[in-house]
């Protein structure tokens, strides 16, 4: 027989989720909501699944799924990324260090001020595109590097590969939320990160309607032993419909990326040169400061684009407030563009400019994205 070569990432994502049932033959894998699994008449568990909270053949599915296209050896699932997120905290000990992105995601650094910080977790903040900084943070005690790239909102890129040897030397493993790249744009693991964090509720599910996270780890041990034991005992877990759903959602994935790519950099293209618009925050302009690392790390540019417009706060909710076709949420990712104010929705001390808004572009006609947004600037004019 021939060897079968390993399939593109476009290839294993239409057939997410699509493994014959070999009960029925159904060509889409069922969901199973089972809570429990039945054991032998010797009490062995010979089909390995016992209880839900510890192993689920959908949440498996998934997590098989997401694995092989970040390149890792396993994933675990949880009920949202910042469930992901307290996993990796608390596979950690207290008194460990770990180093973190000045403009790491919101909730990740409540998390870790607050709760982890009690805790006993020691962190550290630097600006990630600088690498002297990273290098003067490093500590006997540092576990973990946190990359997050691009960055929310100011869509900031960080050196995965460059950030990763210099962590390794220094005996630290690497994390990098790619929530925003998804594996299409951007696989992390074979830069030479240890894990991938996502927010499934963003572009992987796609939908807005599922929440859900993951961990992905290069190997099973280490580390990824304690989050996968924290991941039954604690019970943060992705549930099966919501699993089910995530894996429908990636079928689409690949298309859906091309268009929020496409669309994004024909807004951005418009906003630069836009009167009212005082700068954008997208990789793929050639003024960004993080362009040429993108171009080099990134299979495309995504689909998030910050803008600060004129008139400081008051324009910028103006802005919105006029907007149509952009709804006015936070969260991104879905097939629905939508436009935020980003600082408001942070609080103080956030270091987000006040006149920035957050647009998640989506599947829309670009045509109609541009009409919405001219139309909303035009408040400005007055
Ligand atoms: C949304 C998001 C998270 C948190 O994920 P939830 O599913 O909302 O818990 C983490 N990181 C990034 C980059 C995000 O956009």
């Amino acid at each position: 027989m021939e060897s079968v070569s390993t399939p593109n990432l476009e290839t294993i994502l239409a057939h997410a989720g699509c493994t014959v049932d070999p009960a029925t033959g159904a060509v889409i894998a069922p969901i199973h909501l089972a809570t429990t699994f039945e054991r032998d008449a010797d009490g062995a568990y010979p089909r390995s699944y016992e209880y839900s909270r510890a192993d689920n053949p959908t949440r498996r599915l998934f997590e098989t799924t997401l694995a092989s296209l970040e390149g890792g050896a396993s994933a675990a699932a949880f009920s949202s990324g910042m469930a992901a997120a307290m996993t990796i905290f608390q596979s950690l000990k207290p008194g460990d260090h770990v180093i973190m992105p000045d403009d790491v995601y919101h909730g990740v650094r409540v998390l870790a001020t607050g709760t982890f910080t009690e805790w006993g977790l020691q962190h550290t903040t630097v600006d990630m595109s600088n690498l002297d900084a990273i290098e003067r943070a490093l500590r006997p005690e540092t576990r973990l590097v946190w990359i997050e790239t691009p960055s929310n909102p100011l869509l900031k890129i960080t050196d995965i590969a460059a950030v990763a040897r210099l962590a390794h030397q220094a005996g630290a493993e690497v994390l990098v939320d790619n929530t925003w790249a998804t594996p299409l744009l951007q696989r992390p693991l074979v830069l030479g990160a240890d894990f991938v964090l996502h927010s499934v509720t963003k572009y992987l599910a796609g939908h807005s309607d599922v929440l859900g996270g993951a961990i992905v780890a290069r190997q099973t041990e280490g580390l990824f032993g304690r989050v996968r034991k924290l991941q039954a005992a604690g019970g943060a877990v992705m549930d099966p419909f919501g699993a089910w759903l995530a894996l429908r959602g990636m079928r689409s994935l690949a298309a859906r990326m091309r268009v929020h790519c496409e669309n994004a950099r024909i807004v951005a293209g418009f906003l630069s040169v836009h009167p009212a618009v005082e700068r954008v925050h997208y990789p793929s302009l050639a003024s960004h400061p993080g362009h040429e690392v993108a171009t080099r790390q990134m299979r495309d540019f995504g689909g998030m684009i910050s803008v600060e417009v004129r008139g400081g706060q008051q324009g910028a909710m103006a802005v919105a407030a006029a907007a149509r076709v952009f709804r006015r949420a936070t969260s991104l990712g879905g097939t629905e563009s939508l436009i935020e104010h980003r600082a408001s929705v942070e609080a103080p001390p956030t270091r987000t400019p006040s006149n920035l808004l957050r647009l998640s572009v989506g599947l829309e006609h670009p045509d109609d994205l541009i009409g919405d947004l001219r139309a909303a600037l035009s408040v400005l004019d007055a």
